[in-house]
């Protein structure tokens, strides 16, 4: 070949950036090695912004809370085998959440893998990857991966969206071919997530029966926050009068200082309702499924709005489905709030705002307390205070007890500012969310751990500071998980729930160039908390917690099996 003629040629690498850039992918979360190593370099060389991380699966993690901010799937990158493996779960933990990702992993020689003759990294990953997410392709030839990515990128966004698996053999990047030729094989993908409508015959039934409520109530799940139909929701909610609950990660689309809000009375709403309209919100395990004690006797009547018509039905009876995206859905209920509706009885409105001042009446000392060692509610009282003055952060939460408190404790005023565990209630998600929010939306992020849930993804540190992210990372130390007092009865070792008593978690980001804080009161925690967030810089505090505050798996404790025959 003469130089003039090399000019024409593109290959795999350079298909695969101009198709991601074709569609609008601006950033790419993973791992350097074999085969990728070069696909990174050259992405970024490309205008791509790529994020290294340490491990993959914060790397898939990042990608997934991309995916939920933005609607546009976030894309990881990793290697073959273990790295592979290790996005994965990732990508399963972001398909059960319901956010769109894009999982790309090199693989090694198709020919020796199907042969399993042992190849380096052998792996059979589009198998493997095909149960644990919502489509799976691989790309043979160089003139396909146009093809391939569009179908990605569709497959990640439209209807209930979801991770893709997309496999890419390491011989496909240096396949090359005619560079026009192959710019004519991309594809940009048109209307990637299209409008669903409801049928007029389903908004019909869902408005006859919040008519006939007597003690109506809206559930506004994360898929209402993913649907960025933000003011068509508030909307709703306030033409229509009616109490609403945000599940966790739908804190903020409406304020929690709302006064429809029945956040601080859930227990009262739950029990007590009689129509319940679901919004982008399962009746899973976060909602007892629909029935039981949490639901009370009184019988109830659902409505759900879900994009995926398989949702319906799925625990309990749904009465009325409402199947379609949520901004048109909820536009479509809209405009049936006219003059003809009547809000819901003052006595139902009235039953829930009592209840609700009365538990935040009983909550406010518990967070004013300025004790030491602090406990969680006093330690989070100073963190609700920081998010007051700075509602547009994003506050990233994990841990048990740190997860459970601050979700009733620290008021979101903003949608989609509140990423936690999710659906799977996974510890692991901090540190690449926390990067994940701050590349996306240049926010402040502050990231409320647990020491536990925080020493899964705790190496990231270093990924904070070498891209100097705004990112404040608040360690609730207490010693161990859940509590820091076990003891190994035999006397042999430390117990198995508790870590290296007084661990100094600060250091960690002085080492990488951070900067580090030790606190013990909830003066100093806000002090340093506000400090940090106001600088930008990457910051560690490490909050020392009572080892005797906590309880066995915070809220839900009732999930662990009890032996019958324990020892006393
Ligand atoms: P939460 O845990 O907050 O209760 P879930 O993850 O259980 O929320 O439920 C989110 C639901 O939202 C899923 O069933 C998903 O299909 C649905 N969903 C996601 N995006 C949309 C959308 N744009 N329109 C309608 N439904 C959506
Ligand atoms: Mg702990």
């Amino acid at each position: 070949l003469d130089p003039a003629a090399e000019q024409e040629l593109t290959d795999g690498f350079h298909l695969v950036i101009d198709a991601l850039k074709l569609n609008g992918i601006e950033t790419i979360y993973g791992v350097p090695g074999i085969p990728i190593t070069d696909l990174g370099r050259m992405a970024q060389e490309e205008g791509i912004r790529v994020i290294s991380f340490r491990h993959e699966q914060n790397a898939g993690n990042a990608a997934a809370i991309a995916g939920f901010l933005t609607k546009k799937p976030g894309v990881c990158l990793t290697v073959s085998a273990p790295g592979f493996l290790n996005g994965l779960t990732a990508l399963a933990n972001a398909t059960t959440n319901c956010f769109p990702m894009i999982l790309i992993s090199g693989s090694s020689e198709r020919e020796i893998v199907d042969l399993q003759q042992g190849d380096y990294e052998e792996m059979d990953q589009l198998a493997i990857a095909k149960p644990l997410c919502k489509a799976a392709f691989r790309v043979l030839h160089a003139a396909d991966i146009g093809i391939g990515v569009a179908r990605a990128i569709r497959a990640a966004v439209s209807g209930r969206p979801g991770g893709v698996y997309l496999d890419l053999p390491a011989k496909l990047f240096s396949q090359a071919m005619d560079a026009e030729a192959g710019a004519k094989s991309l594809v940009k993908v048109i209307d990637a997530a299209p409008a669903q409508i409801p049928s007029p015959a389903a908004v019909d039934r869902a408005i006859d029966l919040l008519k006939g409520a007597k003690k109506p109530l809206v559930i506004l799940g994360k898929g209402a926050a993913y649907a960025q139909a933000d003011e068509e929701i508030r909307a709703f909610v306030e033409n229509s009068g009616i109490p609403f609950l945000p599940m966790s990660m739908a804190k903020g689309l409406l304020p929690d200082t709302h006064p429809q809000s029945a956040g601080a009375a859930r227990s009262t709403a739950l029990k007590d309702a009689d129509v319940v309209l679901l919004v982008g919100a399962r009746l899973n395990w976060l909602l007892s499924h629909g029935k039981g004690k949490t639901w009370g006797d009184k019988p109830k009547q659902f409505i759900q709005v879900d994009i995926e018509p398989r949702e319906m039905d799925s625990n309990v009876e749904i009465k009325a489905p409402l199947v379609g995206d949520i901004g048109s859905v909820i536009a479509a209920l809209n405009a049936r709030i006219d003059g003809s509706w009547q809000a819901p009885p003052a006595e139902w409105v009235e039953a829930i705002r009592s209840k609700k001042e009365a538990n935040i009446a009983k909550m406010a000392p518990k967070l004013l307390k300025n004790s030491v060692p602090m406990d969680f509610h006093s330690a989070l009282g100073a963190l609700k205070n920081v998010i007051k003055e700075r509602p547009d952060a994003i506050l990233v939460n994990e841990g048990a007890n740190t997860l459970d408190l601050a979700r009733g404790i620290i008021d979101m005023h903003q949608p989609r500012k509140r990423l936690d565990v999710g659906t799977w209630g996974v510890m692991g998600i901090g540190m690449g969310f926390a990067v994940g929010a701050a590349v996306e939306t240049g926010k402040p992020v502050l990231a409320v751990e647990g020491d536990s849930a925080f020493g899964f993804s705790g190496m990231e540190v270093e990924t904070i500071c070498r891209y100097d992210l705004p990112v404040t990372i608040v360690i609730f130390n207490n010693n161990g998980i859940y509590r820091g007092t076990d003891t190994d009865p035999t006397g042999r070792d430390p117990g198995t729930t508790v870590f290296v008593p007084g661990a100094r978690y600060d250091k960690m980001m002085e080492a990488f160039g951070g900067v580090g804080v030790h606190v013990t009161s909830p003066d100093e925690l806000y002090r340093a908390v506000s400090a940090a967030m106001d600088s930008g810089k990457p910051t560690l505090i490490n909050a020392v917690i009572d080892p005797a505050a906590g309880s066995e798996s915070g809220n839900i404790g009732s999930l662990n099996p009890q032996s019958v025959v324990k020892k006393k």
